[in-house]
């Protein structure tokens, strides 16, 4: 993953390659665990305990061609990750048109390539600006949410930087710091303090190349003044965004996303790492922006309700599936194209829905796509449903009151 394109992480400046080198040995040598690499699922269908995947995978060997094979599980964790919003959204910083403008990840690049040079001439770069949110906390034109991670990715590029170039200078551009988890605003507040890097508290509006340099535009809304800082580098922060791809996955699998493309969970406070669909679970920043920590603590959930599921000799499902009376129905189909768990089928031969009760998700959308009623969800009939409303509310009782 990201992980393997980042120099060192916070808060111990521990060497990325270093912590995945053991991991990625054990993995790959596990007998009951096979890896397919630069590897994509084209097709995907089947239910909980019973998946079946159409893989599209690298050649085994150098020069081959690649393989398509047919992948029979039964479950499924999705973990696809973040990738960063690309620079030719916020044209006014110059990313892609100047050299010396590089996002994070690109940063990333540089450090662990040696001495830090910047791109256009190879010189070390003596002063270095920083622009945190771009692309971030932006409803109106580009993505409304905190990409939660950039804050401290950019205070430990910052710290590197000046570990790397002692008499370099670094700046930052915020809006305000959002560092949360134990010892991040230590960090934070070390690289400004011990490490001299400057925090400008405002929003910097454009960058601009001035002869082999480039030149800041911003406001400092602290001390209420317009600010000009020249560099020799920018490095932009940009939002965290899904990896390219997850939408297919998400329509092949039907898990749900939410308006900017991350997987949802099935319930934010009560079932934080499954999907809608049964059986398929989600684990790291594939379900919104989080960090090394965060994504392995949900991995490792993830991970465990995958075991627990495995380890039942039957799956034992909700009493309340759809059920069809066979009086009633008359094969119309329309059920068929209303479910959106694809959880229901003609039968083959006679004029009649069937259900498949481990696909099925209890949402009602057959019952009320059905014109004859040949339909209900098995404990929640219409009049179970009313008799319910009837036990909360008696007839007769006074409407209550807002107050
Ligand atoms: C510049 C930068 C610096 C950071 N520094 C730190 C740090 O110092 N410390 C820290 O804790 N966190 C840091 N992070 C955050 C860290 O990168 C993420 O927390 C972490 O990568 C999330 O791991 P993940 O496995 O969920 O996703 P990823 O690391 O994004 O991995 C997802 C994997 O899924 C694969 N994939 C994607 N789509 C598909 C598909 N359709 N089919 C098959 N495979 C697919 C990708 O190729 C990738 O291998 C940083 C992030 C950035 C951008
Ligand atoms: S984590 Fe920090 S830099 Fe990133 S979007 Fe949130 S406030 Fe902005
Ligand atoms: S919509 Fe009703 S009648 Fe038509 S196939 Fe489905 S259950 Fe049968």
């Amino acid at each position: 993953g990201r992980m393997a394109q980042l120099a060192r992480l916070y808060l111990n400046f521990d060497d990325s390659g270093d912590l995945l080198r053991t991991r990625i040995a054990a993995v790959t040598a596990h007998p009951l665990i096979e890896v397919l690499t630069s590897a994509e699922i084209v097709d995907f269908g089947g239910y909980l305990g019973s998946f079946s995947a159409t893989v599209r995978a690298a050649a085994p060997e150098p020069g081959g061609a690649e393989r398509l094979l047919t992948v029979e599980v039964g479950a499924v964790v999705l973990a696809t990750g973040l990738s960063l919003y690309g620079q030719e959204h916020l044209p006014e910083y110059g990313g892609g048109q100047y050299a010396d403008v590089v996002d994070t990840l690109q940063f990333e690049a540089l450090l662990q390539s040696g001495p830090i040079r910047r791109p256009s001439d190879g010189r070390t770069p003596r002063e270095v600006v920083w622009i945190q949110c771009v692309g971030s906390r932006d409803p109106e034109q580009h993505r409304p949410y905190c990409s939660k991670i950039c804050c401290m990715a950019v205070a430990k590029q910052s710290v590197a930087y000046r570990r790397a170039v002692p008499d370099g200078q670094a700046y930052v551009f915020y809006i305000d710091i959002r560092s949360q988890g134990r010892g991040y605003d230590e960090f934070v507040q070390r690289a400004m303090e011990h490490y001299g890097v400057v925090y400008l508290r405002g929003k910097a509006s454009r960058v601009i190349q001035q002869d082999d340099r480039l030149e800041v535009w911003g406001a400092d809304t602290l001390s209420g003044k317009s600010v000009r800082l020249q560099a020799d580098m920018v490095v932009l922060a940009m939002a965290a965004v899904p990896s390219p791809g997850s939408d297919v996955l998400a329509r092949l699998m039907r898990v749900a996303t939410d308006e900017s493309g991350f997987f949802a969970e099935a319930h934010p406070k009560l079932r934080p790492v499954e999907s809608l669909t049964a059986g398929v679970f989600l684990a790291g920043a594939a379900q919104f922006p989080k960090d090394i920590p965060e994504s392995v603590a949900q991995g490792s959930g993830a991970a465990a309700k995958v075991l627990q599921l495995l380890a039942q000799r039957e799956l034992v499902t909700e009493p309340t599936v759809a059920v069809v009376d066979g009086e009633l129905c008359v094969g119309c189909g329309r059920c068929v194209s209303a479910c959106p768990y694809e959880a229901r089928a003609l039968h083959p031969h006679r004029k009649l829905a069937t259900v498949n009760p481990a696909l099925c998700q209890r949402c009602g959308a057959c019952a009320a796509a059905c014109p004859n009623m040949a339909t209900t969800v098995r404990n929640a009939a219409p009049q179970q449903v009313l008799a319910m409303a009837d036990a909360l509310h008696p007839p007769g009782l006074a409407e209550p009151r807002a107050h």
